[in-house]
């Protein structure tokens, strides 16, 4: 049997202030690239059920943090490593995640960046005058040394401000355990549990911290669940609501 722990991981980094007016060379994008005046989608109804619980926000006038609704969430996958019968299955959690925030989610295909705690969170260069987008690899404890061990996945985001602004979250990512994932798929309905984990990785990124209960997917240990319980629906429609943030 593989034990599957997932760790979450929030690469803590501020960015502020936003430089005004942006100049080039600077190391934050233009404001407001793809925003929209409205959230760009809706969440669902939510559960009534407090098995959940969001990453606390390191300021004290706020008490988490979101990203914001109203612009798309680009994603984009490294595809080395990626195991044999893991075709789609990015894809597939995402958008359970997207229905379950109302998080308007986009695939911008596949890039050649590697993981990493530092990251950049503006790559002109590789992703054009934007936030980078959320980085899905497959990777290894041998590339990540927090995927070693029982540790089958980690997920997060960093966040930005701009001054007196709410903070928000930006460019995230879910580092797989490449190595794991391939034994993952040995074992009888291990697609749906490596889904599962992609899942379970990308609710750390829109905010959604371990919760104590093994009903739910947010328990720390993967428990063989695969799919979202009660608490974590509540949570991930309450993370769907944050505030836009159109001066980032
Ligand atoms: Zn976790």
């Amino acid at each position: 049997m593989v034990f599957l722990y997932a760790t979450p991981s929030l690469f803590d980094r501020f960015v502020l202030p936003v430089a005004l007016p942006h100049l080039p060379g600077a190391n934050v994008p233009p404001r407001g690239v793809g925003a929209n005046e409205v959230p760009l989608g809706t969440p669902p109804p939510a559960p009534a059920s407090t098995a959940y619980r969001l990453f606390e926000s390191p300021v004290e006038d706020q008490e988490w943090i979101a990203y914001d609704p109203c612009r798309p969430v680009h994603y984009v996958v490294r595809p080395d490593n990626a195991p044999s019968g893991s075709e789609g299955l990015v894809q597939e959690a995402v958008a359970e995640v997207s229905a379950a925030t109302g998080l308007q989610f986009v695939d911008d295909g596949t890039t050649t960046e590697a993981p990493s705690e530092e990251r950049d969170l503006y790559q002109p260069g590789l992703y054009g005058e934007t936030w980078v987008p959320v980085l899905i690899t497959w990777s290894s404890p041998a590339e990540i040394p927090g995927l070693a061990g029982d540790v089958a996945g980690l997920g997060g985001s960093d966040y930005a401000q701009s001054p007196g602004q709410p903070l928000v979250f930006v460019g995230g990512q879910v580092q797989l355990d490449a190595p794991d994932a391939v034994q993952t798929l040995l074992i009888p309905g291990g697609r749906a549990y490596l889904k599962a984990l992609v899942m379970h990785e990308l609710a750390h990124v829109v905010g959604l911290d371990h919760i104590d209960d093994p009903h739910e997917l947010m328990f720390e240990e993967n428990t063989g669940r695969i799919s979202f319980g009660e608490g974590d629906r509540a949570g991930l429609a309450l993370l769907g609501t944050g505030p836009c943030a159109p001066g980032l």
